[in-house]
């Protein structure tokens, strides 16, 4: 814990100070984030400082492979849906984004299962087994060097394709008060890449 702990107070003597006057801002009342952005739970994906924002400005939900599972309502616990639900419909931000990423493990154990059984990470991954389908049916035709990143980047469309699975979320994009989008972030390349929905590609911004 040492580390952390040197780390926070480092932080409490450099941009706590710095933005003293924020931070009580923000503590004095509700947060109000623009924007939600579901991601994988990657340690390499720092989302606030990609996008240079500050804290209060996006709501973050990470899992494993950054997946939207599709919306299935029933009595169990759907950590991801939750969150998607808050944010949607009590926080009502205004952009939504699922945000891939390059070397992606969770992606790796979708199309190269482990030879380790796990409890919960295979049966998480399989919202993801129709990206899966269509990555191995397309065989030979993938280049080796370009399997990964094609599973990233099917999925994100899966995801895509899920979020729209929610009632309340289609019904915000109809009105008009919810943009939902995907990113995908190559840390390698230093690279953003933006899904265009026209085109069914993924454009670098
Ligand atoms: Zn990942």
């Amino acid at each position: 814990m040492e580390r952390l702990i040197e780390g926070f107070r480092r932080f409490r003597r450099t941009y706590f100070e710095e933005h003293r006057a924020r931070f009580e801002r923000l503590a004095e009342r509700r947060q109000h984030p623009r924007y939600a952005v579901v991601t994988c739970c990657d340690s390499r994906i720092d989302t606030t400082r990609i996008f240079d924002a500050i804290p209060g400005e996006i709501f973050l939900i990470r899992n494993i492979a950054n997946l939207v599972p599709p919306y299935r309502p029933d009595e169990r616990q759907h950590s991801t849906s939750a969150a998607i639900e808050y944010a949607v419909r009590i926080l009502k931000v205004g952009q939504f984004v699922v945000l891939g990423h390059a070397g992606c493990g969770g992606i790796q154990a979708l199309l190269d299962p482990p030879a380790q059984a796990t409890d919960f990470v295979a049966s998480w991954l399989e919202i993801a087994a129709p990206a899966r389908q269509r990555v191995l049916a397309r065989g030979d035709e993938i280049e080796p060097g370009q399997r990964q990143r094609t599973g990233e980047l099917e999925v994100l469309r899966d995801s895509l394709d899920n979020a729209l699975t929610f009632p309340w979320v289609a019904e915000r994009v109809e009105d008009g008060s919810l943009l939902v989008d995907a990113l995908y972030l190559d840390l390698e390349q230093g690279e953003l890449l933006l899904y265009n929905r026209v085109k069914d590609a993924f454009d670098a911004v």
